[in-house]
């Protein structure tokens, strides 16, 4: 088998048997396939689709390219949430320390920053010295101890994910459900959790912007959830506006400490409940989805979510005390406000756009070898429904290089689209739930 031949074979619109799909992701995976040849293929897949064949292969074979984990050992259940991605989604740094306060073990495996969309290892790395690579040893002690631990992909566990990620972030060929499904339950399945909770964001800050095309990916990521004997559901939530009022690392993990400390914003509050008690119930520490939400409240309301954060960083080698003194977290050197043009309503955002400005300030990648700006970051002043006032601001940039400031501004500006008067109807902040 050559890898330029599948390239060909999915170029024309051919499908994929298991044997080739295995042929490619151990190849990249050992080294064996160079970078180039799995850009080219990935944007044929991207331009034709795969099939659900095809998908269950890819997942599989990224599953295994590695180590599936056995917690047996770590009591309790464990159970676990991942997000398609957006701008301003944070939830996990919020339940992760709710689900361990309140009884479950979670073990996340995370990623990094996805086209415009930002990710939790790059989040967590704003803390000092916080390690996002442990040995899968230390994983497990640190999970055993204070029942949550967030890491990236390994050498050991979905190393193919790692890799394709990496690469799928610089070549534009994130927003397909079948690559975004293999990499998201190849991540999931290798962590030996026994439940699965899953954000699928929709609207025009994800990557599925039609609310159709999230259903679909949700439906397929569930199917393949349960065909590997976990309890899976998916949440669709409402991406067309950042969620919480902040987008960045340091100011996000700021934001995080908020919502722990029983403050924050009501949608980001809300959402992060929400996703934890799903998690208490699939994980049976309650009985209903509504007990669960009361838990994860009083986990907030008792403070023992914040305790838990903070001993989850300690554990990880990070500085502790930003739980009390977030100003220990990277600041920018400057910041400068967004003026709107005009009054009115705001109708709608261009909600991608202020992710990509994020990221020409410095807070994302451009190449695969790019270091993040932690310190960068977007605090959103207006949300969809409120009034604003000609000059008023519509955003702060918290930013540390001159030169990118006006076009970061600019985007940020023509982001918010403006209107005479108030926009209509709800706006539902979970849309759809499947699977439960
Ligand atoms: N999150 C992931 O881990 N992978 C994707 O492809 C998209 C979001």
């Amino acid at each position: 088998m050559r890898a330029v031949d599948l390239i060909r074979k999915k170029r024309d619109s051919g499908e994929h048997t298991r044997e080739e799909i295995d042929f490619l992701i151990s190849g990249y995976t050992r080294g064996e396939i160079p970078d180039y040849q799995i850009s080219a293929w990935l944007m044929a897949a991207w331009l034709r689709g795969l099939n659900r064949f095809e998908i269950a292969a890819l997942t599989e074979s990224m599953l295994y390219s590695g180590e599936v984990l056995n917690l047996a050992d770590l009591p309790g259940r464990k159970v676990d949430k991942h997000s398609t991605g957006g701008v301003g989604d944070k939830t996990s740094l919020i339940l992760a320390p709710i689900v361990a306060a309140g009884g479950l073990t979670v073990p996340m495996i995370s990623g990094r920053g996805l086209g415009h969309t930002g990710g939790t290892l790059d989040k967590l790395e704003a803390i000092p010295s916080f390690n996002v690579n442990l040995t899968l040893e230390e994983f497990r002690r640190v999970l055993k101890e204070c029942g949550m631990g967030l890491i990236g992909q390994t050498a050991e566990i979905a190393p193919a994910d790692k890799k394709i990620y990496a690469l799928r972030d610089v070549t534009a060929t994130i927003e397909n459900a079948g690559l975004i499904c293999a990499s998201i339950m190849s991540k999931k399945l290798a962590e030996g959790i026994d439940a699965l909770v899953l954000d699928v964001k929709t609207g025009c800050g994800a990557f599925m912007k039609r609310e159709e095309d999230a259903v679909r990916l949700a439906e397929v990521m569930v199917e393949t959830g349960k065909r590997m004997g976990k309890k899976t559901v998916a949440l669709i939530t409402d991406m067309d506006q950042p969620l919480g009022r902040t987008a960045g690392h340091a100011i996000e993990i700021a934001e995080c400490i908020e919502v722990l400390s029983g403050r924050g914003p009501g949608d980001l509050r809300e959402l992060s409940i929400e996703l934890s008690a799903w998690m208490f119930y699939l994980g049976e520490r309650t009985k209903s989805v509504d007990e669960g939400r009361q838990l994860a409240g009083t986990m907030i309301a008792s403070g023992q979510a914040k305790e838990k954060f903070k001993q989850g960083i300690r554990l990880q080698g990070g500085d502790d005390r930003v739980i009390n003194e977030p100003q220990r977290l990277p600041a920018a050197r400057s910041h400068a406000e967004v003026p709107s043009p005009m009054k009115g309503y705001i109708a709608a955002t261009n909600c991608e756009q202020f992710g990509i400005a994020l990221a020409i300030l410095g807070g994302g990648r451009e190449k695969k070898e790019d270091t993040i700006d932690h310190a960068v970051g977007l605090e959103f002043r207006k949300r969809i429904g409120d009034r604003v006032e000609k000059g008023e601001p519509l955003a702060t940039i918290h930013y540390n290089s001159d030169g990118k400031l006006a076009e970061a501004k600019s985007l940020i500006a023509e982001s918010y689209l403006i209107g005479e008067s108030a926009p209509s109807g709800e706006r539902p902040l979970i849309r759809r739930i499947l699977g439960a």
